[in-house]
């Protein structure tokens, strides 16, 4: 039986993999995701509660954040009685996309691999919200008056200012309101509609989150399993 580094304790499950993020909708958004591009995470991933915030940090204080998040990742896992796989750590941009998405990826991701093996640093731009519109069938699925206008279908969904406004006074304007919870259910109907959602349009954060959890799912799972 493999042994967790340093404490002696036998690590009793299969190693995990730690979701940090804004809060549990986007938590909640990153699981579905996640375990439905790599059916081999179900049953792996727990979540951490504290809120990230990364990206406007910068220099001592961002290593600082990121040396408590480390903290937390490491006790999540100790919780569990389980060594770590990876972690995927979630935040808004809250911007479009523009110059700033890659520089500000960049640099967080850059310092978050100096204490982290292996993470990845999923930062949606501008919000999870603009994930969504990539989705028309599955947000009319879920509530059937809400419709994408066609000046937003097939389009850089990225580039869009304010999604969450959009999908509050365009696509759900009339009957129910779409409200930020719904957005863990929208992604539910994308993969329960679709095995797995192919996107009507592009975003960069989007794509960036698929190869992310394809290189986890391929490389830092298995090479997990083998310690
Ligand atoms: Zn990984």
């Amino acid at each position: 039986m493999s042994r967790k580094s340093g404490t002696g304790v036998p690590a009793t499950k299969r190693p995990v993999i730690v979701l940090a993020g804004e809060d549990a909708n986007d938590r909640r958004c990153l699981r579905i995701l996640l375990e439905a591009r790599c059916p081999d995470m179900r049953g792996r991933l727990v979540e951490i509660n504290s809120p990230v915030r990364l990206r406007q940090a910068t220099g001592g204080t961002l290593a600082s954040r990121i040396d408590k998040l480390r903290r937390l990742v490491q006790a999540r896992a100790a919780r569990e009685r389980a060594e770590i796989a990876c972690a995927f750590i979630h935040e808004d941009l809250d911007d479009a996309d523009g110059p700033g998405y890659l520089e500000t990826h960049t640099r967080v991701e850059k310092e978050l691999l100096r204490s982290f093996p292996t993470a990845h640093y999923v930062l949606a731009v501008e919000e999870i919200e603009a994930w969504l519109l990539l989705f028309p069938d599955a947000l009319a699925s879920l509530v059937s008056s809400w419709q994408v206008p066609t000046k937003y279908r097939g389009k850089d969904t990225g580039r869009l200012t304010d999604p969450k406004h959009i999908l509050m006074s365009e696509v759900s304007r009339t009957g129910r309101r779409y409200k930020e919870s719904d957005a863990p259910d929208v992604l539910e109907k994308a993969v329960a509609l679709d095995g797995f959602p192919a996107p009507l349009g592009t975003n960069r954060s989007w794509t960036r989150l698929m190869e992310d959890a394809a290189t986890c799912c391929s490389s830092h799972i298995s090479k997990a399993k083998k310690k």
